[in-house]
């Protein structure tokens, strides 16, 4: 197992156990809210792993909070879907799913709270005036002219924008705060817009809807959050989420710390950008498996164990940081060199045919699951007169580095007998089409008798009983290593990341789980593809043996 046993230390933990011994906090409450205008990433999955390893190892609790006040982009699917992701993750969330939109009432009475505060106040300026009002970094913004509306003017404006009255993009709700702060976002930040769309929890009883500043730090405050961890380019909002909690009746204050975001090498993980792959067809769905999506992840053979392993070696800071996907490939390859039953197949098929082997004979060799751990049992693999080897691990000609077969030389079949290549029968390229060879019936799981040292091992299939089957090869996604960074990441796109070989499997295989990620000796680690039929198997290569990237990105 490759997971470690020892508990995270992080700047948020350090944080906790000062909030913990000064009694600040006596049960820590995280939450982690995606917006479902997507499906979860490896990202996310960082994010998940923080917010629900915290609740794990304090004996708290994580809620799982839809932020759902965006309805033209969120949909039902993607509720599901995230569900199921954190779920599979190996996470259950704390009571009933919530959603935003659970507190759209509360929210409607606390922005009526603000109004009567004078903290608020409906603005008709166009939005050419407010950008013009608003300022910039350098520059203080000015006053809207409807910033003296009064509070029962304002009441009423805010009861009619909530009644229909207004079109969409004629006013706002704004937060009167300070249009000369440095923190733009404390330049009287919009509370409320006009929508006249359905909501996907809602339906049509709201046509306004409250913007993320003030829904998010009013929802954590509902469900008691004690941390509202988020990603860096919410530092500054941290001083929005704090006037909106002290200036409305509400018990509790939570407090929000921000974390950087994760960037993979050779990917994407911006929602906007997942989406475009996946709408304008370049990947084949979201859980593509060559997408960054932990239901692209799951589809390609890693396994949650993995993920959560990655996720806690990249750790949690405030640098940001760009990180290898060498880095991730190592958390499966770990585990699954452990933990995954192995199992022959030929991607590239040459037949093989032994010519002193009776023509009639099969054999039932047994094969152990896994080399180093004989708990894992043993399995029977059929061993006939034809067979299949990888057409690359034959050369009529070779130096001695060439540890395979050569043609006057000798090889052991994995599990079986040692080999020696006789000849060759060629078509009419030239191309080798059958090799065929004797061997030597004293050699089952033993080296030959009168010394003849014989170093390579290659994997084989019975001709006769093995069994077809697309194997799908996958590469990085992008050819560049920050394509978001690029002027059209699209352009970047690796045509090579997806390779289809015609293979042959070991007759085991028919019965292999989907969930269950096998060695496929010498080539790989790969699980059966969601695409697998009866009578056609496929499947992914989730990582290869070894870490090709390291030597491909120095070369
Ligand atoms: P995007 O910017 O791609 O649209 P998002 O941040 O808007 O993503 P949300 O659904 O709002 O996506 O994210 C839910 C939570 O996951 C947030 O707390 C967010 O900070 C966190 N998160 C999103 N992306 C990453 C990432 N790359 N690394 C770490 N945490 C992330
Ligand atoms: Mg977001």
């Amino acid at each position: 197992m490759a997971e470690t046993d020892s508990r995270p230390t992080n700047f948020i933990r350090q944080i906790i156990d000062k909030d913990i011994n000064e009694g600040l906090h006596t049960k820590i409450q995280t939450r982690f809210p995606p917006e479902p205008n997507g499906y979860l990433h490896i990202g996310h999955a960082k994010s998940i792993c923080l917010n629900f390893g915290i609740a794990q190892d304090y004996q708290g609790q994580c809620k799982l909070r839809f932020d759902d006040t965006n309805p033209e982009k969120e949909d039902i699917d993607y509720v599901n879907a995230i569900q199921k992701d954190v779920s599979w993750l190996g996470f259950t969330w704390d009571g009933d799913v919530r959603y935003s939109s659970n507190y759209f009432d509360q929210l409607y009475i606390f922005a009526v709270e603000l109004i009567n505060k004078g903290l608020a106040y409906v603005d008709f300026s166009s939005q050419e005036q407010m950008r013009e009002l608003r300022g910039t970094l350098k520059e203080s913004g000015k006053n809207s002219p409807y910033r003296d509306t009064t509070v029962s003017e304002n009441l009423a404006l805010f009861e009619k924008m909530r009644d229909g009255k207004f079109k969409e993009g004629e006013c706002l709700l704004r937060a009167k705060i300070d249009m000369s702060s440095s923190f733009m976002c404390m330049r009287d930040p919009a509370l409320y817009r006009v929508r006249f769309a359905h909501h996907h929890q809602t339906g049509d009883k709201w046509c306004i809807y409250p913007m993320y500043d003030f829904t998010h730090c009013i929802s954590d405050a509902i469900e008691g959050i004690t941390h509202s961890l988020c990603t860096l380019e919410f530092q500054d909002n941290r001083r929005l989420y704090d006037w909106v909690l002290s200036n409305i009746s509400i018990d509790t204050t939570p407090h929000q710390y921000e974390f950087s975001r994760l960037n993979l090498e050779y990917t994407v993980l911006s929602k906007r950008k997942l989406i475009q792959l996946v709408e304008e067809n370049r990947v084949n769905g979201w859980d593509d498996p060559r997408m960054p999506t932990v239901a692209g992840l799951r589809r390609r053979g890693y396994t949650s164990a993995s993920i959560r392993e990655f996720c806690k070696r990249i750790g949690v800071t405030k640098m940001d940081n760009m990180v290898e996907m060498s880095m991730l490939e190592a958390c499966l390859r770990e585990e699954l060199n452990a933990d995954a039953s192995r199992a022959m197949a030929v991607l590239e098929p040459l037949k093989l045919v032994i010519e002193n082997y009776t023509a009639d004979d099969v054999e039932n060799l047994t094969s152990p699951n896994h080399p180093a751990d004989e708990s894992m049992g043993t399995r029977s693999v059929p061993f006939s007169k034809e067979i299949f080897i990888e057409a690359d691990d034959f050369r009529e000609e070779a130096n001695k580095k060439f540890k395979r077969l050569v043609l006057g030389k000798e090889v052991r079949l994995r599990n079986a007998y040692v080999i020696k290549a006789e000849r060759v029968e060629k078509d009419e390229q030239g191309n080798i089409i059958t090799v065929y060879c004797s061997y030597d019936k004293d050699t089952l799981g033993k080296d030959p008798s009168d010394g003849r040292k014989v170093k390579g091992v290659i994997h084989w299939v019975s001709a006769s009983h093995g069994v077809p089957a697309e194997i799908r090869l996958y590469d990085r996604l992008f050819k560049v290593p920050n394509p978001a960074a690029e002027e059209d990441f699209l352009e970047c796109i690796n045509e090579e990341s997806l390779v289809v070989k015609q293979g042959i499997v070991e007759p085991s295989l028919v019965s292999a789980k989907h969930s269950a990620p096998i060695q496929f000796e010498r080539t790989g680690y790969f699980c059966k593809d969601k695409d697998s039929q009866d009578d056609k198997l496929v499947f992914n290569r989730a990582v290869g043996l070894r870490d090709t990237w390291a030597k491909m990105d120095q070369g």
